[in-house]
């Protein structure tokens, strides 16, 4: 088994890798690569890893990730940051969420060495960025037709992870362990705290998350005292609550979707989050939260139909205990 990426470089210090290595082969036989930058700090520390694009579309973290690269001083640093800009090369080829078997290689970690195709990539995955890792951090999107404003998820029942999360700053935290095969949920499982960041949606760059998501990720490697805090960069202001639970609002009707209610915003159990309009322009239906909550995500497209997800709203269930 070849040596993880952290282990083949930890001589080097102070210093910015950028490399890639062969992650599988393409229908011509050739190796298909996978690149990945390894900021090296001057001291020693923990090692951290940032993936993005875990579902091939989904491109916001590629900025988040550039940017970041532009912020760190390996000068001023302790400890070695590993950044996956785009894990699922085949989807992002594809302009996929899934790899080209269908398959969603989030729900394959931590892969097989002699499994199915997109388990070996997970393998792969697995053995050279993620085992000797002590923490990470999973750049998502919204998946189709869908925005979500900008959130960070983990399973706040572990004390690093609670902590990662506070220091990434974000106004809107979800308890979520995840499903069996994400990479955040079978990381944790063995000991590798990781949280999820959750924003925009697919097949854009934008801006004002990139924004949100370098300052983040500056405040959780701060807390990790792997950037020095003479280093200049500014920290968010920590969160400190968070929501155990998210649930849709679904259209009750067929017709177009006019929202009146937006990502961000708190909404009241009874509300109207919007309309559903006829064709003729007629009101037909009024889409109404059923909880108290705020809304984690939405639904961009106008035309639905019964069972359409419109809404994702986060809320606290009273039998939820803060750990
Ligand atoms: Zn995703």
């Amino acid at each position: 088994m070849p040596e993880s990426v952290f282990i083949k470089n930890k001589k080097s210090r102070n210093i910015i890798i950028r490399s890639s290595l062969d992650l599988q082969e393409n229908y011509f036989g050739n190796g298909i690569q996978i690149p990945y930058v390894l900021i090296n700090g001057k001291d020693k520390g923990p090692n951290g890893v940032i993936l993005s694009g875990i579902h091939g579309d989904e491109l916001n973290g590629i900025p988040i990730i550039h940017k970041l690269i532009d912020a760190l001083n390996p000068e001023h640093m302790s400890g070695s940051l590993l950044l996956l800009p785009i894990a699922n090369i085949p989807g992002f080829i594809l302009h996929s969420r899934y790899l080209p078997d269908r398959r969603d290689l989030n729900r394959l970690f931590p892969g097989q060495e002699s499994g199915s195709e997109g388990s070996r990539i997970a393998f792969s995955i697995w053995k050279n960025f993620i085992e000797d890792a002590d923490f990470g951090l999973d750049l998502h999107s919204a998946s189709y037709n869908r925005w979500n404003y900008p959130h960070i998820r983990g399973n706040m029942k572990i004390e690093k992870i609670r902590k990662m999360s506070s220091a990434f700053g974000a106004s809107i935290t979800i308890h979520s362990k995840g499903v069996k095969g994400s990479l955040r949920r079978e990381a944790a499982m063995r000991g590798i705290p990781f949280i999820l960041f959750e924003a925009g949606q697919i097949n854009r760059f934008e801006p004002g998350i990139t924004d949100i998501g370098v300052n983040g990720i500056i405040g959780v490697l701060s807390c990790l005292e792997m950037i020095e805090k003479s280093s200049g960069l500014n920290r968010p202001e920590p969160s400190s609550s968070y929501f155990s639970k998210s649930q849709w609002i679904r259209a009750g009707g067929g017709g177009l979707f006019v929202p009146s209610i937006f990502p961000g915003d708190i909404v009241k159990k009874g509300e109207v989050l919007g309309d559903i309009h006829s064709i003729q322009g007629e009101i037909r239906d009024q889409v109404k939260s059923d909880i108290d909550g705020r809304i984690i995500g939405f639904n961009l497209h106008p035309q639905v139909v019964p069972g359409r997800a419109l809404y994702n709203i986060a809320y606290t269930n009273k039998s939820f205990v803060e750990p």
